[in-house]
């Protein structure tokens, strides 16, 4: 028998635990469907995806290219390992992703989920040391950034710094070098740039024997709310990693797959990382997968004679999921097919116009945005920036009313989220804007006004 909506709403209450949620407190949204860039939900109400279903998906939903492709996989076979064994579509997708990455960027480890991927990459860092050229088993460290979002394992919470999260697991953390990261909203950027990387610079002098390598989310760093870096700081920090002989690697599993308006995030800068993370949108955000893309050089260390033990002692069960390949390959497709990056320009655009709009706001701090990703942060004093008490949820309250309105958008804390579908249409923008225009309206002139 069909459950109803009732029996789905108390169950999904009891019995699913739910990510980064108060289960007390809890009220469920349950999609039953979706079409294009339009979530359905159990009581057929039509919400636009406006955080693309936790910043994944990339063509819209359903998209006929990709559901296709996963079917014809279904026909051939669901799964292989990875361990020592492969199928056709994963091959033909890793070729493909060191096409489209820069320079040496050939050899890609999948995974299944962004922290995975961060967990091979940190481990691939540490292990280079001690197998390169001219060894140095001494560089054991990290350097990460304050309030840097990379995954919640162990491994990326240590590197991570989002306090918030994670203060509780202290313990279990591994000590790392943590930096601020220059925000592009201080009005000397110029000088909060160079002051960032002079920082960096005397962190790399001084430990650079130690530290194996530099982690970093470029140009935006995401679940910290969007907090943007200022042109030339991605480019500042590759210098210096190069000329202090530390590795980079770069999580682009947020910022990657067009997002920013190019493929992915280190092309804005001109840089080629050492190690490039990608996840989220890998698979057009249908199915778990994510990778870590390492150079020659890196490559290189891990060969050796069998006896020599060389290899990457890690794997994940459904790493390179050939259904998930099979995903990801037709999402690449498509973003030739549909020239996605080509219409990236004038939807940016627009979404620049509203922000600009909403940043007039009594109640707006900031609008701000990096390609197709916005934030707009909801303050009590747009003078002087001060913030409303965290505990009244402005953020919560904005997005509760989006959702009485058709759209679905999810906050961090007080910053509102803008990030659809690459694939959203100028009409769905306008609507996503303009509701969120009267929702900020809504929750914070209506309180204000009250005696
Ligand atoms: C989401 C995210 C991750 C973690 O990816 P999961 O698939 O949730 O494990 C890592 N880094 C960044 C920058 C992210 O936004």
């Amino acid at each position: 028998m069909t459950p109803t909506s009732q029996q789905l709403h108390d169950w999904d209450k009891h019995y699913v635990w739910h990510a980064f949620t108060q289960m007390a407190c809890y009220e469920p949204l349950i999609i039953e469907s979706a079409e294009g860039c339009e979530l359905i939900d159990t009581e057929g109400r039509r919400l636009i995806d406006g955080v693309s279903s936790m910043w994944c998906n990339v063509h819209g939903h359903r998209h006929p290219t990709i559901d296709a492709a996963i079917q014809t996989q279904l026909g051939k076979v669901a799964h292989v390992t990875n361990l020592g064994c492969s199928n056709s579509t994963t091959i033909q997708l890793a070729k493909r992703l060191a096409e489209l990455t820069p320079a040496d960027l050939d050899h890609v480890f999948f995974c299944s989920d962004g922290a995975s991927a961060l967990e091979v990459a940190i481990k691939l860092a540490f292990q280079y040391w001690h197998q390169c050229k001219n060894p140095k088993p001494q560089k054991t460290s990290y350097i990460g950034f304050e309030d840097a979002y990379h995954g919640d394992t162990i491994g990326t919470i240590s590197v991570g710094g989002v306090d918030r999260f994670n203060a509780v697991f202290q313990p279990l953390m591994f000590p790392v070098h943590r930096l601020p990261i220059p925000d592009r909203r201080v009005p000397n950027k110029e000088t909060s740039c160079q002051h960032h990387l002079q920082m960096l610079e005397e962190t790399l002098a001084k430990h650079h024997e130690s530290i194996a390598a530099v982690v970093i989310e470029p140009l935006v760093l995401g679940a910290a709310g969007m907090i943007m870096q200022p042109a030339g700081y991605l480019r500042g920090v590759r210098d210096l990693t190069q000329k202090y002989d530390v590795l980079m690697i770069a999580d682009e599993v947020a910022v990657g797959m067009g997002r920013t308006g190019t493929m992915f995030g280190c092309q804005q800068e001109d840089v080629v990382p050492d190690i490039l993370c990608l996840g989220k949108g890998l698979s057009g955000g249908y199915l778990p997968m994510s990778a870590a893309i390492a150079t020659t050089e890196i490559w290189n260390a891990y060969l050796g004679d069998f006896a020599a033990a060389k290899q990457l002692c890690h794997g994940h069960t459904f790493g390179g999921n050939p259904l998930s390949a099979a995903a990801a390959m037709a999402t690449l497709d498509v973003f030739e097919q549909e020239d996605t990056l080509a219409q990236l320009p004038a939807k940016i655009q627009r979404i620049a116009q509203h922000l600009s709009r909403l940043a007039e706001h009594p109640h707006v701090g900031d609008a701000r945005q990096y390609g197709m990703i916005a934030a707009v942060e909801l303050v009590k004093n747009h003078e002087t920036g001060e913030h409303f008490p965290w505990t009244e949820r402005h953020g919560h309250q904005v997005c509760q009313y989006a959702l009485q309105h058709g759209l679905w958008i999810r906050p961090l804390g007080d910053v509102i989220v803008i990030m659809p579908p690459l694939a959203v249409s100028m009409e769905q923008i306008d609507t996503m804007c303009e509701v969120i225009a009267r929702a900020v309206d809504h929750v914070t002139l209506s309180k204000a006004s009250r005696p």
